[in-house]
């Protein structure tokens, strides 16, 4: 077994010599104080030898890595993320209509590394063993952690749906439900689809990531597909009755796309008028309903179900599909100093969102750090602020709020939703907020 001490990183010339508080408010800024970032005492009785492992160096692993940091001058950090980049999902249905590159949301480790030191390695975590506090990695190398942080995001459950696999959504019918390759086959297939050709977006049950991302999709696409290729139809069939923002998407829909008459470029199939999607037929390319309808498509994208990551179910953090957490500091309720945040938590009625995440990161960081002090956990209020487009001038957003009640109990949920308007000039500034909070998200949270 090779001990953490004795992993080969540049970073391990930071971990000898700790950022000393001064060094940290020089990096950081006078800021960091004013804002509250240091604890009271976080200098005072610093434990040291702590060393926090992170699983996932996505949204909700590198915000852990980089708030525990600004908490903590002292404790060893270190995520685990196969891959060299990360590329993020908030804003990314813009690459579809060509509205964006997937450049621009891509970021690397390289701040975390060298502004927070952080040890980044690309390896994939496999194994826990929760008795001696190791985490295995598929390279070889064993880490000791004292504290275990999981954020692997979820996983696509492809079979979900009968005779759809990860490999035919590679293919020809992407899910584009991670940013990369399957959003860029997307919109190199929509860009070829025949004249008057028919787009399918099949839609799954709650809970999904992001919830409105699907209709904010669908709405890019005929967006796109007005310009390039009147005659085209999108159908939605969604496994719903509803969907967030149901009184909003329909009002921009109805005066671009003549949503509810005969002629409507875009069409929703909610789940009672059947338009639950249970079976991809690949050879006919045709999606079968629950009832039994045959609907065909030149451009198919299937929205997976899913399930808590690969990594929790292997490792029992999981009852059922999702990693049920104590929502005070979302240490997991099976195993001991591992917490779980992001996509894979059981965390009804919280949404799956990268804001969410990054909140939940937030709650975590604060309550190792409490612990490594000595200190109360304190009392978690969480808030969301989900944003979503219905094309560039068009916006809206909900502002969310989740308060801790008790050991046991779910969180409590106020939230409230902006009627929609008539007036441009207040859906375009929603639009501008949410292309703003996107991009600002993405610095915040690799910056
Ligand atoms: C189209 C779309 C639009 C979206 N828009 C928004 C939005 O506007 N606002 C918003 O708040 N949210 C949005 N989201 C949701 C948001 O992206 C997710 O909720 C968020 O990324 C969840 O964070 P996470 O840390 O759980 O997972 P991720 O950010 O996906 O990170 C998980 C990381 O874990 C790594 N990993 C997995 N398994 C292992 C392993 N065994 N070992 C090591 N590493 C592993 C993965 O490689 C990945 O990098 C959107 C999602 C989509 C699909």
């Amino acid at each position: 077994m090779k001990k953490y001490s004795s992993l080969k990183s540049s970073h391990f010339a930071h971990e000898k010599k700790n950022l000393s508080r001064r060094e940290l408010i020089k990096i950081l800024g006078s800021g960091a104080l004013s804002y509250g970032l240091f604890g009271a005492s976080s200098f005072a009785s610093t434990n040291a030898a702590a060393h926090i492992v992170i699983v996932g160096g996505g949204i909700g692993g590198a915000a852990s890595a980089k708030y525990m940091r600004l908490l903590n001058a002292d404790v060893k950090i270190t995520i685990i993320e196969p891959n060299p980049q990360f590329i993020f999902c908030p804003g990314s249905n813009e690459i579809i209509p060509g509205w964006a590159t997937i450049e621009e949301y891509t970021v690397t480790y390289t701040t975390l590394k060298e502004r927070y030191h952080v040890n980044v390695i690309h390896d994939k975590a496999e194994h826990i063993n929760f008795s001696k506090k190791q985490l295995k990695l598929d390279g070889g190398d064993t880490l000791q952690y004292d504290k275990l942080i999981v954020s692997p995001g979820p996983t696509y459950f492809y079979e979900g749906i009968e005779g759809y696999n990860q490999q035919l959504a590679e293919g020809d019918f992407p899910a584009a439900w991670h940013t990369g390759p399957q959003t860029i086959n997307l919109r190199n297939q929509l860009l070829s689809m025949k004249k008057g050709g028919h787009a399918i977006i099949s839609v799954p049950a709650d809970p999904y990531r992001c919830p409105p991302a699907p209709y904010e999709r669908a709405s890019f696409i005929t967006t796109m597909l007005k310009k390039i290729n009147p005659g085209a139809k999108v159908t939605i069939l969604d496994a719903k009755n509803s969907f967030i923002f149901d009184n909003i998407f329909p009002v921009y829909w109805k005066k671009h796309f003549g949503y509810g008459t005969d002629n409507s470029m875009l069409e929703w199939i909610s789940k009672d008028k059947g338009g639950e999607v249970v079976k991809l037929d690949a050879k006919d390319h045709a999606v079968i309903t629950a009832d039994g309808t045959v609907h065909k498509g030149d451009v198919i994208n299937i929205i997976p179900p899913e399930k808590a990551a690969a990594f929790a179910l292997k490792n029992d953090l999981a009852d059922g599909d999702w990693c049920p957490v104590n929502f005070k500091d979302f240490s997991s309720t099976k195993h001991k100093d591992i917490y779980v945040i992001g996509d894979s938590v059981a965390g009804d009625p919280m949404p799956k969102t990268g804001f969410l995440a990054s909140n939940e990161a937030r709650v975590v960081v604060q309550a190792i750090n409490d612990e490594l002090h000595g200190r109360e956990v304190g009392t978690p209020f969480l808030i969301n602020g989900c944003v979503a487009m219905a094309g560039l001038d068009f916006g809206m957003t909900l502002s969310e709020t989740f308060r801790y009640q008790g050991k046991g109990m779910p969180l409590a949920e106020r939230y409230f939703i902006p009627e929609p308007t008539d007036s441009p000039q207040k859906q375009l500034v929603l639009a501008n907020m949410a292309r703003n909070w996107q991009r600002t998200f993405r610095k915040d949270i690799f910056s």
